[in-house]
């Protein structure tokens, strides 16, 4: 999506920011930033790389904070074990998260991709510091790239990708250690390799993907292969919250002789920008704000750091590129919501109370009760019928629990093939029973029955069955 906000030409549209004239990848050299934006970025990558790091390894009471074990279908949560039996949370979960994520973008842009997606945070905040620490500012690194093969650039080359795959390396395991858990992971990592081919190898292949995102790909990910961005095309309207060039009073563009720096800007007929270039050249997309919202814009605020720190050495007020809307540039209207807005927050919070409401609700224990497959039922001595059951109890708990199962009917009798009352912590325990009824009591082939499953004497799940019997 693009809006020429501008009088500039709009021949940007022609070519894409990462490409040449041939269609080849045109390599991005950045300049870094500081300013008030940049400070708040860093500290907010500091938090969420903390956290990211530390996640897996995080216990509370003896259990990991957060754990995907998509492999063996376990999921922690906050502290909360989600089983296959929870499919409705993660579905409704899902749903609303997405509302969420379209709600946000409608609203704020794409703050979430400049501030908090680990792509961006990685990239700008890790991997292209590192890149500047060993190769030197863009122009030196511009040079670099140019130049032939020297020892220089082979130990500058060197060292640069061998510390993005140890990083790269580092990502992996902290991948991975969500996956299979802390405990599993320094298994892994500790034991004979040759019993461990598969899980080292994901270590490898991880490594390779996360090495290829962020020493090549970079930009492309977020312009090219991430859904979300390209998704923004149709969030964003006027209202929304974006990174934004306030053309009305940057426009007409031009330089600003040394006589026109002492006055104001009333007195001389240009506008703001002093046509620096700073703010395209501080873009880690590659593209220049001044030719309005773009699709690869991904609301960083490099430029608004660069473009302040313009503004304060030529006296003008700050905030020629700022957050506001393209309404707030264009009418000198402040950020109002929108009929979309309203709606979305609407849907967003009755999904969250529907939400709010499951989990809490959420039982501790979920019983599955199977009429066994191929049988029918049993004559036994004493003018009894029976049918055999399967049952499934799933402990979602971290402490071991007692259940006991009521039938509805007083002359019914349940039988366990083996015991089944204490089920372990965070496990799935199989059992069978029998049902039986006196056949006098039978009056229908299917007669519906009733069971109560109760722990420490309350009643945490109902299952309704069935019995089959003889009819006369
Ligand atoms: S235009 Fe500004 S906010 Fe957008 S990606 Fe570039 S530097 Fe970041
Ligand atoms: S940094 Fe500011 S003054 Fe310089 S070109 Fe960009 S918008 Fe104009």
């Amino acid at each position: 999506m693009s809006t020429d906000l501008t009088s500039s030409p709009s021949s940007f549209r022609d070519t894409l920011p990462t490409a040449d004239t041939s269609g080849g990848r045109r390599w991005l050299y950045p300049r870094s930033t500081t300013g008030r934006f940049t400070r708040w970025r860093t500290i907010v990558a500091i938090v969420l790389l903390t956290i990211l790091f530390a996640g897996p390894f995080v216990w509370i009471d003896g259990h990991p904070l957060f754990l995907f074990n998509v492999l063996e279908r376990r999921f922690i949560f906050f502290g909360v074990t989600f089983w296959p039996q929870d499919f409705y949370l993660v579905a409704f979960g899902l749903i609303t998260f997405i509302v969420f994520i379209a709600l946000f973008t409608v609203v704020y842009g794409r703050v979430w991709c400049g501030w908090a997606c680990p792509q961006t945070i990685f990239m700008e905040m890790v991997f292209r510091k590192i890149e500047g620490w060993i190769e030197g500012n863009p122009a030196a690194r511009k040079r670099l790239d140019a130049s032939s093969w020297t020892t220089e650039k082979i130990m500058k080359k060197g060292l640069k990708h061998s510390v993005f795959l140890l990083i790269s390396f580092a990502i992996s395991n902290t991948f991975l250690a969500y996956i299979i858990g802390r405990d599993q992971w320094i298994t892994l990592i500790t034991d004979n390799p040759a019993e461990h081919v598969v899980g080292l190898a994901m270590i490898l292949v991880f490594t390779g993907v996360f090495y290829l995102v962020f020493a090549w790909l970079r930009e492309v990910v977020c312009n090219t292969i991430c859904p979300y961005g390209r998704l923004q095309g149709v969030l964003l309207d006027k209202n929304s919250l974006i990174v934004a060039y306030d053309y009305v009073r940057g426009e007409p563009r031009g330089k600003l002789n040394k006589s026109e720096l002492t006055i104001a800007p009333v007195m001389h007929s240009k506008g703001d920008c002093i046509d620096c270039k700073l703010c395209a050249q501080v873009c880690p997309m590659g593209i220049d704000i001044r030719n309005g919202t773009q699709l690869e814009c991904i609301n960083c605020t490099a430029c608004v750091d660069a473009c302040d720190s313009i503004m304060t050495k030529i006296n003008r007020p700050l905030g020629l590129i700022r957050m506001d809307s393209q309404r707030g540039i264009e009418e000198g209207k402040s950020f109002r919501f929108s009929g979309r807005i309203l709606a979305y927050s609407l849907i967003l919070t009755a999904l969250l109370g529907v939400m709010g409401f499951l989990l809490v609700s959420r039982s501790i224990i979920d019983v599955t009760v199977l009429r066994a497959p191929g049988q029918l039922f049993q004559h036994e001595l004493g003018g009894n019928v029976s049918n055999l059951y399967l049952v499934e109890v799933v402990n979602k708990t971290y402490r071991p629990q007692t259940v006991r199962f009521r039938l509805n009917r007083p002359d019914a009798r349940l039988r366990f093939v083996q015991p089944l009352s204490l089920i372990p912590a965070g496990t799935l325990t199989k059992g069978m029973f029998f049902i039986d009824l006196p056949e006098k009591m039978i009056r229908e082939t299917s007669t519906p029955l009733h069971l109560d499953i109760l722990v420490n004497d309350e009643v945490v799940d109902q299952i309704e069955t069935t019995f089959l019997g003889p009819t006369k």
